[in-house]
């Protein structure tokens, strides 16, 4: 091929243009970017760090972390995967680090050195970057594809790569041409939540828990973190992308069942708490924590049991162990709404994945015409995830477009 327009500077746009360009020194490669802005989601992504990737080598286990897009990721993550990122920028000198819960960052902690590096490889390359860019129409003529701009210019070009992201004017022009389009719905958001039993909690995180959504299949486990307006954490974040589509359908009012330790079922936890009591008889239940969660939570769960907080463990009935039990390891909590995870947020839905050969990222439908990133029905739970499915996209379409 000779020509590629990418339509969208963002993370997908810019890593397929560089890697084609590279990859065929001959291809003139553009980028159209809309705004003013180039990388604008790297730049604030992971808190300013830019989450790049996650320390995940094994293609069916990656897969496992996107609630939509999974299946046909597979393929593609045998072709570039998180190991060949990480190969990638240290071979272009951005060194990285890969974090306990095995996010990984560029040491420098500042997502501007992805974004230099970026910057730096196209202008190396040779890659044209015009932004500002307004486009009026997509079409094709013959082997070619012609693009209107609203100053009235035309660009030909044998290749398109539309890598803008989620929503947007694209999208009503993707289904112009006779792509179906999967409904855009958020992705990783926090529960609203207005229960006594969390009051005054704010900022409060117990570390083991289990969440589940009721009448629903999907439950989560990890960190539950007490907010001013509900709950968060990696437990509630990973729920919200695996339930996106189900909550938007009940307008995000559900009920959640949460276990606060989950080293216990409600059974055994009636168990261990008869003996707990037989073993401090004389400690006060509200004072004297049975279960290892945060004690602020601990006295705000027992308070909700009539009369239990100010006995000693002596005078415990076997009802109110049930009722610990109960409030411990099945507590039920209404959810009604939801609020914008202040880090990382997607987008659930985009050009329906039916649609595209993801051997090439090729339309199905229009050869020549190819899709990178979250303009895709693909989304991660947060992670680093997100980015690598822009970057595999981008490389997969790329090495097709280079030839
Ligand atoms: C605050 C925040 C933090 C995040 N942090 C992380 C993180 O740490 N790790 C992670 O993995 N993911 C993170 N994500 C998700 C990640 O940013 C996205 O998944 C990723 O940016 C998708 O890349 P993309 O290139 O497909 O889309 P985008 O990055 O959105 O780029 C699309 C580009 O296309 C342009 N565009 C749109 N329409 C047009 C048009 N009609 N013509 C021309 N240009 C157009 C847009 O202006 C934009 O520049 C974060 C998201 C947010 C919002």
């Amino acid at each position: 091929m000779n020509s590629l327009v990418v339509i969208g500077g963002g993370a997908a746009g810019f890593f397929a243009a560089i890697n084609a360009a590279a990859l065929n020194p001959a291809m003139k490669v553009t980028i159209l970017e809309k705004s003013q802005h180039l990388l604008a989601k790297v730049k604030v992504s992971g808190g300013g760090r830019c989450n790049v990737t996650h320390e995940c080598f094994e293609p069916r286990e990656l897969v496992k972390n996107y609630p939509r897009g999974s299946k046909e990721l597979l393929g593609p993550f045998h072709a570039f995967q998180p190991a060949d990122m990480f190969e990638w920028l240290e071979l272009r000198g951005v060194q990285l680090k890969a974090e306990e819960d095995g996010r990984v960052f560029p040491v420098t902690d500042n997502s501007q050195t992805i974004i230099d590096c970026f910057l730096s490889e196209a202008h190396r390359l040779g890659v044209i970057i015009k932004n500002g860019v307004n486009i009026k129409s997509l079409e094709r003529h013959q082997d070619t594809w012609q693009i209107g701009l609203a100053d009235g210019n035309f660009i030909q070009t044998e290749c398109v790569l539309v890598a803008t992201g989620s929503g947007g004017t694209m999208m009503s022009m993707m289904r112009k041409m006779g792509h179906h389009i999967v409904d855009p719905v958020p992705s990783l958001f926090t529960f609203n939540i207005a229960d006594n039993r969390l009051e005054g909690l704010a900022g409060v995180s117990a570390s083991n828990c289990e969440v589940r959504i009721e009448g629903t299949k999907f439950l989560a486990k990890g960190p539950v973190l007490i907010t001013h307006w509900g709950v968060s954490g990696p437990g509630i974040l990973r729920l919200s992308a695996w339930g996106a589509r189900e909550l938007a359908s009940v307008n995000y009012d559900f009920m959640i069942r949460v276990n606060w330790d989950t080293r216990f079922s409600k059974e055994t936890l009636v168990d261990f708490l008869k003996e707990w009591k037989s073993e401090h008889q004389k400690n006060q239940v509200k004072t004297f924590s049975a279960v290892k969660i945060p004690h602020r939570l601990w006295v705000s769960l027992i308070e909700s049991i009539p009369k239990v907080g100010d006995l000693k463990w002596a005078d415990v009935s076997n009802k109110h162990i049930d009722q610990i039990a109960e409030v411990i390891c099945s507590s039920y909590f209404r959810v009604n709404g939801k609020s914008t995870f202040k880090d990382e947020f997607v987008t659930a839905g985009g050009i329906d994945l039916k649609e595209v050969d993801f051997k090439t990222m090729q339309s199905k439908l229009l050869p020549g015409l190819y899709f990178a990133g979250e303009v895709l029905d693909i989304d991660a739970i947060t992670g680093g995830f997100n980015f690598q499915a822009a970057w595999t996209t981008g490389m997969v379409a790329a090495r097709h477009i280079a030839g």
